[in-house]
C-alpha cells in the first residue's frame, strides 16, 4: 500500500512543470534589467543613484540596465531631481503608456470594462446592467464585444494582459469557477480558457469581492495602507481581505466567501446555493428584491414605482427609505443587523484598520452604512474599534474593474514573468509561457 494522498492535495494540471523546448530563455542580463524596471515603475527609486543605493546593483550595472531600459521604451528620462551634493541627477520614470491592459469587473447583474495603461489609470471604460445567468457563453461574448468598442474607441492594439472579476469563487491557480451559487450555468466554466482562446494575452481572473477590496485599497480614499476588510453587499454577500498589502485569497482563492456562512435554522430561508439558512437567503440585495415584491402593496411609494416600471431596484428600495416607507425601512434595518453580526465576528477575528463596505445596497442610501457601524462598534472589543474606520466605497462601483488592471499588471510584472520577457521590451507573442510560468507561482 502506497503513502496516503490527502484530499485535494494533487495540483491542478496547470501547476505541474511544463518546459517547452521552444522557449527562449532569459539572459543573466534579464533579471537586473527587470529590477530596474520594477524599482521605477514602483516608486522606489527615481533616479540611477537612487537605484544603486535601493537595489544592491552595482553602478556599472545599473548604467548598462537603465541605457537598455530607456532603449526598449519602457523607461524615460524625466526632469533633473534635487541635488544630494554633487551634480543634480536626471529623474527616470516607467513609460506606463509602453502598452495597455483589458479589465473586467462582472457582477451578478451588471459588469464594468476598461482599457487601461500599465499604471492602471482607465483611457475608456463602458457599464452595462447584464445578469450573469444568461450563461457564461453569452455574457463573455457581451464582454468582449465591450474589449472590442473600446479598442475602437481608443485606436489600441493587443493587450499586454487580462485582468477579471467574476461573482462566484474562483480556483486562482486555474481561472476556473467552482459550484457559483448564484451563476447557473457557469460551474466548472473555465474564464481563463475562454479569454486566452480569443485572446493572445496572459489572462488573470478572480472573485469579484477580492478584486473590489484590491481597487479600493490601490486607489480608494482616505488611503492610509492598514489591513482592510472590504465587504460587498448586492445581488450577493463577500468579504475580501488585504493585510500586510496583501490580499488574502487562501489556499484555492474562496477565502472570505462569507455568502453561504449559515445564520439561521429557519426552514424557510431557501437560498439559491440550494441550502437553507444562508446570510444571503434572508440579507443579500436579491433575498429584499423578492421580499419587496411579495410584500409591495404595504408600501405606497414601492406599489407606484411598480406602476411605472416592472421590476423594483435597490435604488428604488433606497429612495422609498429616504421618504420614510416603512416597509423600505424596516427590510434595510432587518437586513443591515443580520449582516452587521457577521461583519462584527469578521472584524474581532481579523483587526482591519478600515472596514469599507460596497455593492448595491449603497444604492439604497447611508443607512446601512450606519447601521454596520454602530452594531461593529458596539459588539466589538475596544482595541479593535480604537482606531477602526468604517466606511462606505469611494470609487463610484468602480473598485472591481480598478482591481482586475491591478491583477493584470502585478501578474505582468511578477519578477519571474517580468524577467522572462523583459528583453523584448513587450509581453507580446509570450502569453503562453507567462500563463504557465505565473501558474506555477499561484
Ligand atoms: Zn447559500
Amino acid at each position: 500500500m502506497g503513502r496516503p494522498v490527502p484530499i485535494g492535495s494533487a495540483p491542478p494540471p496547470e501547476r505541474l512543470p511544463q518546459f517547452s523546448p521552444v522557449s527562449t530563455l532569459p539572459t543573466l542580463e534579464a533579471a537586473p534589467l527587470a529590477i530596474v524596471v520594477n524599482f521605477v515603475r514602483s516608486g522606489r527609486a527615481t533616479t540611477r543613484p537612487e537605484l544603486v543605493a535601493t537595489t544592491g546593483l552595482s553602478r556599472k550595472v545599473v548604467t548598462q540596465r537603465v541605457e537598455q531600459a530607456l532603449a526598449l521604451g519602457l523607461l524615460e528620462d524625466g526632469e533633473l531631481a534635487a541635488s544630494s551634493g554633487g551634480r543634480q541627477p536626471r529623474t527616470l520614470r516607467f513609460r506606463a503608456e509602453a502598452g495597455h491592459l483589458y479589465s473586467a469587473a462582472i457582477g451578478a447583474s451588471e459588469f464594468h470594462a476598461a482599457i487601461m495603461d500599465l499604471s492602471g489609470a482607465i483611457l475608456a471604460s463602458h457599464h452595462e446592467d447584464w445578469g450573469v445567468e444568461a450563461g457564461p457563453e453569452p455574457t463573455m461574448q457581451r464582454v468582449q464585444s465591450a474589449f472590442s468598442a473600446l479598442a475602437l474607441k481608443t485606436g489600441l492594439g493587443r493587450p499586454w494582459a487580462i485582468g477579471i472579476g467574476v461573482p462566484g469563487p474562483v480556483e486562482f491557480a486555474t481561472g476556473r469557477l467552482v459550484a457559483p451559487p448564484i451563476m447557473p450555468g457557469w460551474d466548472g466554466f473555465g474564464v481563463r480558457s475562454w479569454l486566452r482562446e480569443h485572446y493572445d494575452a496572459p489572462v488573470w481572473v478572480d472573485n469579484d469581492v477580492n478584486l473590489m477590496a484590491l481597487g479600493e485599497w490601490t486607489y480608494g480614499t482616505p488611503h492610509d495602507g492598514r489591513d482592510m476588510l472590504f465587504i460587498k453587499v448586492g445581488t450577493g454577500i463577500g468579504a475580501g481581505l488585504v493585510a500586510g498589502g496583501r490580499l488574502l485569497r487562501g489556499d484555492r482563492g474562496a477565502a472570505g466567501d462569507i455568502g453561504h456562512t449559515h445564520i439561521t435554522d429557519d426552514p424557510s430561508a431557501v437560498c439559491r446555493c440550494g441550502r437553507t439558512g444562508c446570510l444571503e437567503a434572508v440579507a443579500s440585495g436579491w433575498s429584499m428584491l423578492e421580499e419587496s415584491m411579495r410584500r409591495v402593496e404595504e408600501s405606497p411609494y414601492l406599489t407606484k414605482v411598480l406602476e411605472r416600471t416592472d421590476r423594483l431596484t435597490l435604488g428604488e428600495i433606497g429612495a422609498a427609505a429616504v421618504t420614510g416607507d416603512a416597509l423600505a425601512l424596516e427590510m434595510i434595518d432587518t437586513r443591515s443587523r443580520l449582516v452587521a453580526d457577521v461583519i462584527a465576528n469578521l472584524v474581532n477575528f481579523c483587526n482591519p484598520g478600515a472596514l469599507v463596505l460596497g455593492g448595491g445596497v449603497l444604492r439604497t442610501g447611508p443607512r446601512f452604512v450606519d447601521l454596520v457601524s454602530s452594531t461593529v462598534h458596539a459588539r466589538c472589543i475596544p482595541l479593535v474599534t480604537e482606531h477602526l474606520t468604517v466606511r462606505a466605497a469611494s470609487l463610484d462601483h468602480r473598485e472591481g474593474v480598478h482591481g482586475a488592471g491591478l491583477l493584470a499588471s502585478s501578474g505582468l510584472f511578477a519578477t519571474g514573468p517580468l524577467t522572462h520577457w523583459v528583453e523584448s521590451g513587450s509581453p507580446l507573442g509570450h502569453a503562453t509561457t507567462l500563463q504557465r510560468l505565473s501558474a506555477e507561482l499561484a
